[in-house]
């Protein structure tokens, strides 16, 4: 069964829910079906996209709507010129892992998402409602955004009983699901967070950087 999943969902989390809805027996059966090599569940800017696309999604999109919407890649390549942007992105669906150092030196990989994943709580309810699980959001994993742009809400990492955050990555799991470690269903926002003018003018900059027509 193919999911129906939101705008801005991670390819890691329709990976898991393709998992989750039986498609898959494990993320590792997944990852060989889909791409055949190992890519980190994660793929943070779409790296062979279109494998993904065909053998997970039926074609139900193109690869490059895959990057496009859900991936950090527009993002990032709303820095970029038109045609440094054209080659990066032929160079992830061609599966070239390091393409993106070449345009972003001086990033370090593991700082494109946070270490802990992030959800709104607003989007999770929103998502279990129309989708009947929820994903986790590429604007919410970047490390600078704290706060929904659409809800407001301080973005949640951690279990409210046992405070355990996410598993890095979101691997295996999804904001809906019962924390891994005690089975709570109830999440709490990220600790030293400050409400502030500032983190709220972050989140909508982000969305401005995702919000591109796919093509
Ligand atoms: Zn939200
Ligand atoms: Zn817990």
């Amino acid at each position: 069964m193919i999911p129906s999943f939101p705008d801005g969902a991670t390819i890691a989390s329709i990976q898991t829910a393709l998992v989750a809805l039986g498609r898959f027996k494990s993320l590792d059966s997944s990852r060989a079906t889909i791409y055949g090599i190992r890519v980190v569940p994660e793929n943070k800017f779409g790296l062979l996209a279109e494998l993904f696309a065909q053998n997970a999604l039926d074609g139900a999109v193109t690869g490059s709507d895959l990057i496009e919407c859900h991936t950090a890649f527009p993002i990032y390549a709303s820095l970029l010129a038109d045609e440094s942007k054209h080659l990066w992105k032929a160079a992830q669906l061609e599966g070239r892992p390091g393409a993106w150092a070449r345009y972003f030196p001086a990033i370090v990989h593991d700082d494109v998402f946070a270490g802990a994943p992030r959800c709104c709580p607003a989007c999770v309810e929103a998502d279990r409602e129309a989708f009947g699980i929820a994903y986790w959001r590429v604007q919410h994993q970047l490390p600078s955004v704290l706060v929904c742009n659409g809800h407001g809400n301080v973005l949640h990492d951690h279990c409210v009983e046992c405070a355990s955050t996410y598993p890095s990555g979101g691997q295996g799991q999804l904001p809906s699901m019962a924390c891994t470690h005690c089975g709570g269903t109830q999440s709490a926002a990220m600790r030293k967070v400050k409400d502030s003018p500032g983190a709220r003018a972050q989140a909508p900059c982000a969305s401005r950087g995702s919000a591109r027509t796919p093509h």
